[in-house]
């Protein structure tokens, strides 16, 4: 049938680089002592940007992995089916260093480097980045204990990827087990026991609720050791090389996230060594955790930016009433809107893995301790509205599976759940202000940097700082929320008067903090005068 011809829609987004067009992303990098890092992060961008890189990401959503708890004569298995193009994503991700580069090669900006490119890989395809993720993560709890990690440390570092279960790997993946049926952010209601079996050496059994990644080699586990609870390393295969005690029951059906084979497990004497102290298991996974929180800004951040680029791109290759979408002042505005919250995320998320580098000073780190919570708490947060904004911007297309922000905006909740629901950032953040002095003063210090630059700032800063010494003195978990997200704001601002175009830093200032955003702080109420096309030609 030759009905019609297919005109106005646009093309398919594919052949872009992702990096080099990403200006707020390579201005980022470069501020932070990453430059070094272009030639790679821009083949790394084309990589991820090409139609077969594409495709691979709509098929590991689409076809997802699948458990297999026995084999066909009956024997217990434990294995999940990944469809091929999720292996050929992490392979990727991993060969490029996505996981462990920072650490293989530390200096000056190579946790910059390291984040820009996770995020290029997470923009396009976000499950694989749960076990690349928690695998860059376990690196400084393997380092502070080499009793129970030296033999471990090299195979993260290492750069290929084996997804077969076997004894001899020269490579390894990471995976965290803390959440239980009872309890997930109050991990001390973990009932899972760990009898002691000598030399350091323990049998857990019990459960874990939620297991991401549980083909991976090796995890870090919280349990109940005598002396209180403890964390584990528990390998998936034991030193005998058989299969360890560890049952895989079923995977989550999740809203999102479905590359990534979530899942409840249980164990039944299973071998694991003693990482740390007993009863010293939050202290010792908490450096686990730290990082894999910086890693859900980055995470969102990614998804920011594509949410915003497909937005733009649709709009510029659209017409409507006789004129391109992006060249409607309604929708320059909604794009424009948009883009503000992604340079925000990305400066933000940048200048904290700067402050995660070796040669970090004490002050930085003290910074970091605030920042990453604050930072946690308010991107993860705005990033499934930002992506429903986004995905408005291509009609009903954007409603459709055959486009990518339904899988976006899927995705980004789950930023923002796990490693710390937004309550849980928001009680930590009081219990850092009242315990932490210095990191408050670091953050402080590094708000005061752009002091004089905007005078809003400065007002919102001392409101900020008002509201915290308040906090010091009597803390208000019912105003937890209030203070994580003023110290949030003032961080993206204070960077964004720093460092980004005027068109920007103003319009993001004027409505997130100078009471400027009409319409209900939904996105494309900017104030009058906003440069939005100054602003969309970032995109
Ligand atoms: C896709 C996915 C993958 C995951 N992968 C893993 C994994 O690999 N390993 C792992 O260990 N966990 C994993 N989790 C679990 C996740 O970390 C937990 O779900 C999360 O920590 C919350 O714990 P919970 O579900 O027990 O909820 P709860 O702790 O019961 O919290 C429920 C709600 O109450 C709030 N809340 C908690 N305490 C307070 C308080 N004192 N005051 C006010 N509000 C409070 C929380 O913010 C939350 O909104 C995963 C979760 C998801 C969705």
């Amino acid at each position: 049938m030759n009905t019609h011809e297919v005109i106005n829609q646009a093309p398919p987004r594919a052949g872009v680089d992702e990096y080099t067009t990403n200006t707020a992303l390579v201005e980022a990098v470069s501020r932070h002592d990453a430059g070094w890092a272009a030639e790679r992060l821009a083949a790394t961008g084309q990589r991820v940007g090409t139609v077969a890189f594409q495709d691979d990401a709509a098929r590991a959503n689409r076809r997802e992995p699948v458990l297999r708890t026995h084999d066909r004569h009956g024997h217990r298995i434990d294995e999940v089916d990944y469809d091929e193009s999720y292996h050929r994503i992490i392979a990727a991700a991993i060969a490029d260093g996505a996981h462990t580069a920072a650490f293989a090669a530390p200096g000056p900006g190579a946790n910059v480097a390291r984040a820009a490119t996770f995020m290029l890989y997470a923009q396009v395809e976000p499950g694989h980045a749960c076990p690349v993720s928690m695998t860059h993560s376990v690196v400084p709890v393997l380092a502070q204990h080499p009793d129970a990690g030296a033999s471990w440390l090299p195979r993260v570092l290492a750069n290929s990827y084996d997804p077969a279960l076997r004894a001899g790997k020269p490579s390894a993946l990471f995976g965290m087990a803390m959440t239980e049926k009872q309890g997930g952010s109050d991990v001390r209601a973990n009932t899972t026991s760990a009898r002691p079996r000598g030399g350091g050496r323990y049998a857990l059994t019990g459960h874990k609720w939620f297991c991401s990644a549980p083909m991976s080699d090796a995890f870090l586990v919280l349990a109940q050791a005598p002396g209180g609870l403890s964390c584990f390393l528990l390998p998936r295969l034991r030193e005998d090389g058989a299969r360890n005690g560890i049952r895989i029951q079923r995977l989550k059906d999740k809203l999102g996230n479905r590359a990534n084979a979530s899942s409840e497990v249980e164990y039944e004497d299973a071998e694991a060594v003693l990482v740390g102290e007993e009863g010293r298991g939050v202290r010792t996974i908490i450096d686990m955790v730290a990082r894999t929180r910086l890693d859900c800004i980055l995470g969102s951040t990614a998804g920011m930016r594509q949410a915003t680029a497909e937005a733009a791109w649709h709009a510029r290759h659209r017409a409507a009433f006789g004129a391109l979408l992006v060249d409607q002042p309604a929708m320059t505005a909604v794009l424009a809107d948009l883009q503000l919250e992604t340079e925000a995320a990305t400066a933000t998320a940048l200048r904290l893995a700067r402050a995660h580098d070796a040669d970090a000073s004490d002050a930085d780190r003290a910074f970091a301790r605030l920042g990453v919570a604050a930072a946690k708490y308010w991107i993860c947060k705005r990033g499934p509205g930002h992506a429903y904004e986004a995905l408005e911007c291509l009609g009903g297309n954007g409603y459709t599976e055959d486009f990518p922000l339904a899988t976006r905006y899927r995705e980004q909740p789950v930023m923002a759940v796990w490693e710390g629901s937004g309550n849980v950032i928001a009680l930590d953040i009081l219990r850092a202000l009242g315990r932490e002095p210095e990191s408050l003063a670091a953050f402080d210090a590094e708000v005061s940097r752009a002091a004089g630059a905007d005078r809003r700032v400065d007002a919102h800063w001392e409101r900020t700082r008002a509201l915290a010494a308040e906090m010091i003195d009597a803390p208000d978990p019912a105003r937890a929320r209030e203070v994580t997200a003023s110290l949030a704001l003032a961080l993206q601002a204070a960077l964004l008067v720093q460092f980004a175009p005027a068109a920007v830093a103003d319009a993001f200032v004027a409505t997130r903090l100078g009471g400027e955003w009409a319409g209900g702080a939904l996105y494309g109420a900017l104030p009058r005068g906003t440069d939005a096309a100054a602003i969309t030609a970032r995109i």
